[in-house]
Formats: C-alpha cells, structure tokens, sequence
C-alpha cells in the first residue's frame, strides 16, 4: 500500500455541532495509529502545507 497523496479527516465543528470532512493534501506521511476495534486507521501523521499535523479519519466502526 502507498502512501496516500490526500487524506479526507474528519472533525468536530462547533459552529454546527457536528462532524465535517475535509481533504488535506499530505506532502510527507509518517505512519498512523490504529483504532483498537477494527484496527483500521483513525489517525494519520502528516505534513502538509509546511506543519507536521495529527488527522483523524472515521474507522470502519465509526461510521454514521
Ligand atoms: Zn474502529
């Protein structure tokens, strides 16, 4: 598996009380922390746009 070039994260906005997604461009990738249930990824470590930056994704048992 590569490294993916976009990441779609997920994240709180508190203006509409619920979860918006939005695609990051990843210009380095350093790996991910898996969710304990499914063991997919919730979180990947990045750079992008010049910041090393923490993402967080739905995991397959996360899904609405
Ligand atoms: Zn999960």
């Amino acid at each position: 598996m590569g490294n993916p070039t976009e990441i779609n994260s997920v994240y709180w906005d508190e203006k509409t009380k619920s979860w918006q997604y939005k695609v990051v461009p990843v210009e380095e990738y350093h790996g991910y922390t898996e969710c304990q249930h499914c063991r997919r990824p919730m979180s990947h470590n990045i750079k992008s746009e010049g910041e090393f930056k923490v993402v967080y994704v739905k995991c397959g048992c996360a899904r609405e």
